[in-house]
């Protein structure tokens, strides 16, 4: 969605208020995939700070799936998205402390919720706390049972010294 801007840019004391629904996008980061759906409409509040400023105030909550890191078993990630976006009409207004803002009048909303989902997205992700993973050797959901493999590791130590027996 591209939002035009136009007005809070340039009224004094106005405030837009608009309601979009996002449809499904695909997000990737660090080698996981996740299609990322929205739960009901993202709301987005446009409103003017000074001339040639608009502030964006923007609201939603994301669904997406990702393997557990120990089982694989897809964790669905429920995320809520606040975020602030600076819009400048003209780049020579630009500080340093703005440097994530939008210049000109159109804002890709898409785009800004995009870097949201990023920044939020979960640095472990674990089906429950205490996920037992799978089976080294044959790679079976431990959380399902044992499987009687031997996953005892010798110690190298050991099996220098086996050589000599
Ligand atoms: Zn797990
Ligand atoms: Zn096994």
């Amino acid at each position: 969605m591209i939002l035009d801007v136009t007005k809070p840019l340039s009224e004094a004391g106005c405030e837009e208020y608009h309601l979009w629904k996002a449809d499904l996008d695909t997000v990737s980061y660090q080698g996981n995939i996740a299609d990322v759906s929205w739960n009901g409409d993202i709301r987005i509040k446009a409103k003017n700070v000074s001339k040639g400023e608009a502030l964006l105030i923007i609201s939603g909550e994301c669904v997406y799936s990702l393997p557990c890191d120990r089982c694989l078993k897809r964790v669905e990630i429920v995320q809520s998205i606040e975020c602030e976006h600076s819009v400048l009409k003209d780049a020579s207004d630009k500080t340093q402390e703005d440097e994530e803002c939008t210049i000109g009048h159109e804002v890709n909303i898409k785009e800004v919720l995009t870097k949201e989902v990023l920044i939020n997205w979960p640095d472990k992700v674990l089906c429950k706390d205490d996920c037992k993973g799978l089976c080294p050797v044959c790679g079976s959901d431990l959380n399902s049972g044992t499987c009687g493999c031997d996953t005892f590791v010798p110690d190298p130590r050991w099996a220098k010294l086996k050589e000599f027996m």
